[in-house]
């Protein structure tokens, strides 16, 4: 195991964060798992899930079963952790610039087309391998700016070349789910079941550029590029990556992380990361659904906000999600419902209990597309 604290650029006078990842294994060995927690900073089941995969790593490595390679960065926004207002935490947004920390990511088909296009050849792994040093130079020629954005660079150098990345989130309040795109679900499937997640989103570019499709984008939309231009020579997805949900912002418990990092270890197995017996795969645990399926549920108006179902209940459309309560109206109490437009697990929540007009209520997983333009919410 090797220990690195990378520093970031410093902002101002006297201000000097560290990025801290952990790598385990020989560093040229296949395959390369990439994890990451906590990116959007108060989100932390994830940090506590690699609390429980270091000694795990650890003792594998020690016990000469370590056959790949696995990097860990347990703390993935050391800006975003340190940020606070009002007594609250703020790790999702950066307060000085108002971006997203898992948003923004380069284009990295576009950053290196120019590069691999004519040097690409019949062999699909070498290809991959060319990608990758493309990717690399590219990373390294950058040169940030800001703070943030050399956080984003430290990010991408530890994982770009992963053939697997897990980037670990939660939602408010929600049941364990995963968002991924369409490349890579079959790698990611059993990972999904030894998770037993709940609901599964597929997507082919959500747009904004999230940390998860940086990765994966890289070679289907670099595959289709060439395509378009002419360039016939096999270019294999080279990266399965993923941002998993685990459960809500307070599900914060070992009982909990124990069984995830549990879950993360098997399919390090099965991936032929970590050598052992074969993993037993569960049966799916839900149905993979379009991300352009997923109902955001708002309310209209103002209130109090009563949930009349919970994270985790399959609903049909018309059933009852959450009462929202003005006991300011004339006369009675006005008491505005909102109901399920489609079937599905209400798999997120909001965490308040009182909403502005035009606030988001939860999230169903909906089995038919019928959303389009940028997929992803704030
Ligand atoms: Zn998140």
């Amino acid at each position: 195991m090797v220990r690195t604290e990378h520093p970031l650029l410093s902002p101002s006078l006297g201000h000097q964060k560290t990025l801290v990842s952990f790598q385990y294994g020989d560093p040229a060995a296949r395959p390369k798992v990439y994890l990451q927690a906590s990116l959007h900073a108060e989100e932390l089941p994830g940090m506590l899930v690699a609390h429980h995969l270091r000694p795990a790593l650890e003792q594998a490595e020690r016990e000469g079963r370590l056959r790949g390679r696995v990097v860990l960065v347990p703390a993935a926004n050391p800006i975003g952790l340190a940020q606070r207002l009002d007594h609250k935490a703020m790790g999702r947004f950066e307060l000085g610039s108002s971006e997203n920390f898992n948003r923004h990511y380069p284009d990295l088909a576009d950053a290196v087309f120019d590069t691999v296009r004519e040097r690409l050849g019949p062999d699909g792994q070498a290809n991959v391998a060319l990608v990758r040093a493309a990717v690399t130079d590219w990373l390294q020629a950058w040169a940030p700016k800001t703070e943030l954005a050399s956080l984003r660079r430290q990010l991408l150098l530890l994982a770009h070349d992963a053939d697997v990345v897990l980037d670990m989130h939660c939602d408010w309040e929600a049941v364990l789910h995963l968002y991924a795109e369409e490349a890579c679900w079959p790698p990611l499937a059993p990972l999904a079941w030894l998770l037993g997640c709940r609901a599964v989103l597929l997507a082919r570019d959500s747009g904004g550029g999230p940390f998860d499709e940086c990765l994966s984008g890289l070679w289907w939309q670099l595959a289709e590029r060439l395509r378009a231009a002419g360039v016939n020579h096999p270019l294999p997805q080279g990266c399965a990556s993923t941002t998993l949900e685990f459960r809500g912002e307070t599900d914060v418990a070992h009982e909990h992380a124990e069984r995830d990092a549990a879950a993360i270890l098997a399919y390090l197995v099965h991936l032929g990361v970590i050598a052992g017996p074969a993993v037993a795969l569960p049966a799916p645990s839900c149905q993979a659904t379009p991300l352009a399926g997923s109902e955001t549920l708002t309310s209209p108006v103002p209130g109090v906000v009563v949930y009349r179902a919970r994270v985790g209940d399959v609903l049909a459309a018309g059933d009852l999600v959450a009462e929202v309560i003005d006991p300011t109206a004339a006369g009675a109490s006005r008491v505005h419902r909102v109901c399920a437009g489609v079937a599905g697990v209400l798999y997120a929540t909001v965490g308040e209990r009182y909403c502005m007009a035009g606030g988001e209520i939860g999230k169903i997983a909906g089995a038919q597309p019928f959303r389009t333009g940028p997929l992803l919410g704030a």
